[in-house]
């Protein structure tokens, strides 16, 4: 019986829960046998990653989540296949993983000069794990010292635009990192892209940019997603010859409703993306 796939998944080198090694065990455990870790903005995490998967008998694809700016809005793109060593895109990594440590500083500035929190102490915190700090580490240290309930809480009252924490980052723009990105992958997988607050339109202009900036294929399965959205994708990536791609997400053991390796099969006239990251 071929085993299950998963091509979208975080550790502690950036906002998952578990470390590398560890997120394997657990794939392994849930019967995955092709495997991407692709942690925002960082391949750190890949090596002992790779290296567990050998010892479960899992095909590894090293991979990276990149943030973007596209209209003004954060685009994630996922490069898998990456070409950790040769990578174009190293300049790129360090100077959004620059931008994200100062981004978590200014946030707690913004709650100690707004909200009159430990702002410095919620900031410290969040940036202990030594990983690319995201806001999700910020809202782990806000539930951790009381101020949410949990991390969806925290981004509800603290984190989110309109809401005294919020500070907006300048990704870099899509139509330059992801050429970047193309040249250092085997593929470029538009993420979660049903879940960006763009119109039908603008979703069609940014799959259309996508595509001409030599992006491969779009995220059609993923847990939570609708039927319409899974029709929705499945249409444009056809309109588009883009492949398919499907992954989890996957950051915490703790959100049972979004196990690695579960969702639906790709839509009929889709290409698997995996056919463009198999070993040459
Ligand atoms: P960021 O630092 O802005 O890249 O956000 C880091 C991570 O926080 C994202 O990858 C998600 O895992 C999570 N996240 C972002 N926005 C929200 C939100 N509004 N609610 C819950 N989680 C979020
Ligand atoms: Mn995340
Ligand atoms: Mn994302
Ligand atoms: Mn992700």
């Amino acid at each position: 019986m071929p085993g299950l796939i998963d091509l979208h998944t975080h550790s502690n080198r950036s906002d998952g829960v578990l470390g590398p090694g560890a997120l394997v065990a657990r794939a392994a455990e849930r019967g995955v046998t092709l495997l991407a870790l692709t942690d925002h903005d960082t391949v750190d995490g890949c090596a002992e990653a790779q290296a567990a998967c050998v010892g479960f008998g899992i095909r590894f694809v090293p991979g990276i989540e990149i943030s973007t700016r596209w209209r003004g809005q954060a685009i994630h793109v996922v490069g898998l296949g990456v070409d950790a060593v040769a990578t174009g895109i190293a300049a790129q990594i360090d100077d959004v993983t620059r931008r994200r440590r100062e981004r978590v500083l200014a946030i707690g500035e913004r709650l100690a000069t707004r909200s009159r929190l430990p702002g410095r102490d919620i900031a410290a915190r969040a940036l202990e794990g030594g990983g690319v700090p995201t806001r999700m580490h910020l809202a782990r240290s806000l539930v951790a010292l009381g101020y949410a309930d949990d991390t969806q809480h925290a981004f509800d009252r603290w984190l989110n635009r309109d809401r005294p924490g919020h500070v907006p980052v300048e990704w870099p723009e899509l139509d330059t990192a992801l050429p970047r990105l193309v040249e250092s992958c085997r593929a470029t997988v538009l993420a979660h892209p049903h879940r960006y607050r763009l119109s039908g339109g603008a979703l069609r202009q940014l799959v259309t940019d996508f595509t001409a900036g030599g992006g491969s294929a779009l995220e059609v399965s993923m847990a939570g997603m609708s039927p319409g959205d899974h029709d929705r994708l499945a249409s444009l990536a056809r309109r588009h010859a883009l492949a398919g791609s499907a992954g989890s997400d996957f950051h915490d053991p703790a959100v049972p409703w979004n196990p690695l390796g579960r969702f639906a099969k790709l839509p009929d006239g889709i290409a698997p993306v995996t056919e463009r990251i198999a070993d040459s």
